[in-house]
């Protein structure tokens, strides 16, 4: 079946990749390498931004200005980073890595042509380092990586299995939403997504799946269009 999205931004949060075994699980990083590469067999051309709330949420940091929280966050994201270029290239994915913090050696800085380039060429481009800016998450720069390189959607992996009324994990009765526009999931209050970066995808009229990433071949399904819930 074709590809409903050939190029995504695929947003990773950082609780995906953690267990109980640690923070940055190798079974988990495994299973996305997998995840990616499935995709990237089908034709999909992938650029991920990873988050890091496996590692620290500067707002959930006690007694820490807020500053140095979200900064001490975005350099938990590019640990992430660093962890999903090797899981990707231990898998003979070529795959580059892009950092809004600056940290030569370890990551490029943040190059939106050179990372579409790479894009075009069927190597992986993985974005660490959040925006740059601390007061906001990984979601808004999965929007902003997302219109720069031009994807054709922005597809947020959850362990959901995508919008719904209530939260899922504490009322077993909430409905699930399969579609709703940008608007309308910022009038409704919903948190899956924080709403600056709904706000901005819907500016600029970007798709958003949500979806439960942590099940085999859901990467995939989800270009296909066949799984989680639709803002657009
Ligand atoms: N963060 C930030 N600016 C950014 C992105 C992230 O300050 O542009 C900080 C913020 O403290 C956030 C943490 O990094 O809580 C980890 O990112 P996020 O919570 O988005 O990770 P995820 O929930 O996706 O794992």
């Amino acid at each position: 079946m074709k590809l409903h999205f050939r190029r995504v931004l695929f947003k990773l949060s950082g609780e995906l990749l953690g267990s109980r075994q640690g923070p940055v699980d190798r079974g988990a990083l495994s299973f996305f390498a997998q995840e990616v590469a499935t995709a990237r067999d089908a034709g999909a051309q992938l650029a991920l931004v990873v988050g890091g709330g496996n590692i620290v949420r500067g707002s959930a940091l006690q007694d820490m200005p807020l500053t140095a929280g979200h900064t001490m966050g975005m350099l938990g994201t590019l640990i992430n980073g660093v962890a999903l270029r090797e899981a990707l290239q231990v898998r003979g994915i070529p795959c580059i890595l892009q950092s809004s913090l600056s940290c030569p050696g370890v990551a490029d800085p943040v190059d939106p042509w050179r990372a579409r380039e790479a894009l075009a060429q069927g190597q992986v481009v993985v974005f660490a380092g959040g925006t740059g800016n601390p007061y906001v998450t990984t979601d808004t720069a999965a929007v902003i990586r997302a219109l720069s390189v031009e994807a054709q959607a922005l597809l947020k992996g959850s362990k959901v299995a995508g919008l719904y009324e209530a939260d899922p994990l504490k009322s077993q009765e909430a409905r699930p939403i399969p579609r709703l526009s940008h608007r309308e999931y910022l009038a409704r209050g919903l948190k899956a997504m924080d709403e600056a970066a709904v706000a901005i995808a819907g500016e600029h009229n970007l798709p958003i799946v949500v979806f439960k990433a942590d099940e085999t071949g859901a990467l995939l399904l989800a270009l296909k269009g066949k799984v989680g819930s639709l803002i657009a």
